[in-house]
């Protein structure tokens, strides 16, 4: 069942949706050659728990730590440990915050250094699909509609989308109705209603679609090893439009990137 938030819930959300922005942000220039997740995970978990919330993964369905930190080949779902990150590396990062009783939850793929040019375009492509697929959450649309314009976007550019691991809608709680794939068909699945919350998340691999698991029951990973990038965004279907309630804007203020995409995104959504 899907449950649309009132107003006043939505801005909390957003509240929430924040938390997690603004913890990417402050995560971002600390991420070089030699950082462990381990470090990264201490200092979100600090700087949530410092802004009222409490981190929305660790305990979740027994996770053990504050994000997923999911390198290279790893999809999602990572554990923080005490490897250090190298040069030319990439790292999903999965943020889960909880303050007055609604989740946040939004991921951003980090590049270590100098990262080889065909998996910067695997990044820049997944983030595009991103944008892409919410541009079609919005009313008179279905899940179907989001999933095939991610699914369209990625798989003419040769990437693997996977299959088993979904967006969701978020509220009171991490996983609500509906589920989100990235992958679909035009019109099909739940028809989008006004008030909805959804976390829309592409996972896309440089190579095969298929996955595997680690035997820590945790790690997704890629069948061939090849690098996976992953972005994601809090959203809420408000007037008929997607609104985004999470932002990269903090990101690129730490890393002095200058990007217009977000503006961008909004100007397609209100042309
Ligand atoms: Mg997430
Ligand atoms: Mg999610």
């Amino acid at each position: 069942m899907i449950i649309s938030k009132s107003r006043e819930e939505i801005e909390l959300m957003r509240e929430s949706a924040l938390i997690v922005s603004k913890t990417l942000g402050i995560l971002a220039p600390e991420i070089k050659p030699g950082v462990t997740t381990l470090k990264l995970d201490k200092l979100a978990e600090e700087f949530i728990r410092d802004h009222g919330a409490v981190p929305g993964f660790l305990g979740l369905y027994d996770f053990p730590n504050s994000l997923c930190m999911s390198p290279n080949a790893q999809v999602v779902h990572g554990i923080p440990n005490d490897t250090p990150l190298k040069e030319g590396d990439i790292i999903s990062i999965d943020c889960g915050a909880l303050k007055n009783g609604f989740y946040g939850d939004h991921a951003y793929t980090f590049e270590v250094g100098e990262v080889a040019p065909e998996v910067k375009k695997l990044l820049q492509v997944t983030k595009e699909s991103l944008y892409v697929g919410i541009r079609e959450f919005k009313a008179g649309n279905r899940v179907g509609d989001v999933g095939y314009a991610i699914q369209k976007y990625t798989e003419d550019h040769g990437y693997g989308v996977v299959r088993e691991l979904v967006g969701h809608g978020l509220g009171k709680t991490m996983h609500e109705d509906p589920e989100m794939p990235n992958y679909g068909k035009r019109g099909r699945g739940k028809k989008f209603v006004e008030g909805m919350v959804v976390a829309i998340e592409p996972m896309i691999n440089l190579g095969t679609k298929r996955i595997k698991q680690l035997p820590d029951g945790w790690t997704i990973l890629t069948a061939d090893n090849k690098p996976s990038a992953h972005f994601e965004h809090d959203v809420a279907l408000v007037d008929g439009k997607p609104e985004l309630l999470s932002t990269f804007k903090y990101i690129y203020e730490s890393l002095n990137i200058n990007t217009k995409e977000e503006e961008e995104f909004r100007a397609k959504v209100y042309d």
